[in-house]
């Protein structure tokens, strides 16, 4: 059986219309199916929808979370309570074409554990989205070491991956967790339909700390950039130093202010933003410590009629 995982945040209209465009599929082409709905807690009624949903039709559950957690989130919740021998993360608002569910599901039959969806064209976005999201996967891809663009959280896994990412206890980033687990991948190429309801749910500060959050919880590159800035300022001084010595020697110390002023502000701008950085693993350090659950659940939902 596979499982369908859909994170929903504020989706009241797409709920229905995700369910029976994938439903139908799926059951086209002969593939029992379950699916988990996560409301990454909606203020409207997107809850209410998937009750009703799920008091009508069979094999669906529904998770609610006591607030808004994020999308990160709500794909762990749904990964959780996978029952099938696969499962597929799917967007509710229909942008992931549901027939790639079946491509990626025969691909999974014939022995791949990870069968990946790659965006091959972005679909209607804002040109600045556009470019920020180019500025992103270049920097993260580079600092985390594997290819990140053009990757979504549309995936199938197996049963396998699955269990391995639910006993992960870190608050990762399911794009690039699942590249880190390893196992037997391929990948499935989709172009992004448009939006078939309200609007993105990603503001612009959302997306820089998600960028943000991200980049620290891959790779620790930027704590080494701080080391190689040091040794850099090191090398600078070392001429400087002998500079004012030579000035000193030939008695001509006292011109050179304005170097002093700018070398001073220079060094003070870069231990600030050292700081700043070693600050920000410190704070990844503390939210991971503290071990606060990735999300809480106010209340759930299951079909009575069972298959
Ligand atoms: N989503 C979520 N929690 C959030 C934001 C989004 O569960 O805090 C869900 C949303 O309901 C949708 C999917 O994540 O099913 C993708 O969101 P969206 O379409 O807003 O993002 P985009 O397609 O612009 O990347
Ligand atoms: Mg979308």
């Amino acid at each position: 059986m596979l499982s369908v995982i859909v994170p929903a945040y504020n989706e009241e209209k797409c709920i229905k219309r995700a369910y029976s465009a994938i439903h139908s599929v799926l059951t086209e082409n002969n593939i029992d199916s379950e699916f988990i709905f996560v409301d990454d807690g909606s203020s409207d009624h997107t809850y209410e929808e998937i009750c009703e949903l799920s008091s009508k039709e069979e094999n669906i559950s529904g998770i609610r979370f006591s607030r808004n957690f994020g999308k990160e989130s709500a794909i762990s919740a749904g990964l959780a309570a996978v029952s099938g021998s696969c499962a597929v993360v799917i967007d509710c608002d229909l942008q992931h074409p549901p027939e790639k569910i079946v491509e990626m599901y025969r691909l999974w039959e014939k022995g791949y554990e990870i069968v990946e969806g790659i965006k091959r064209e972005r679909g209607q976005e804002k040109k600045t989205y556009r470019v920020g999201a180019k500025i992103f996967y270049y920097v993260i891809s580079r600092m985390a070491g594997f290819d990140m663009a053009n990757s979504s959280d549309f995936k199938l896994l197996d049963r396998k991956v699955v269990d391995v990412l639910n006993r992960m206890p870190e608050k990762g980033f399911f794009r690039a967790i699942s590249y880190w687990v390893g196992y037997n991948k391929t990948t499935v190429e989709y172009d992004v339909a448009e939006r078939v309801d309200g609007q993105s749910k990603w503001t612009s500060r959302g997306l820089i700390k998600y960028a943000l959050s991200n980049i620290s919880s891959y790779s620790t590159a930027p704590m080494q950039t701080v080391t190689v800035l040091g040794f850099v300022m090191l090398i600078i001084s070392v001429i400087f130093g002998i500079w004012a010595l030579i000035d000193k020697i030939i008695g001509r110390a006292l011109e050179g202010m304005t170097t002093v002023i700018i070398i001073t502000i220079f060094i003070g701008s870069i231990i600030m933003i050292s700081l700043g950085i070693i600050g920000y693993y410190i704070a990844r350090i503390y939210e991971e410590i503290k071990g606060r659950p990735k999300y809480i659940i106010s209340s759930s939902v299951k079909s009575v009629r069972e298959k």
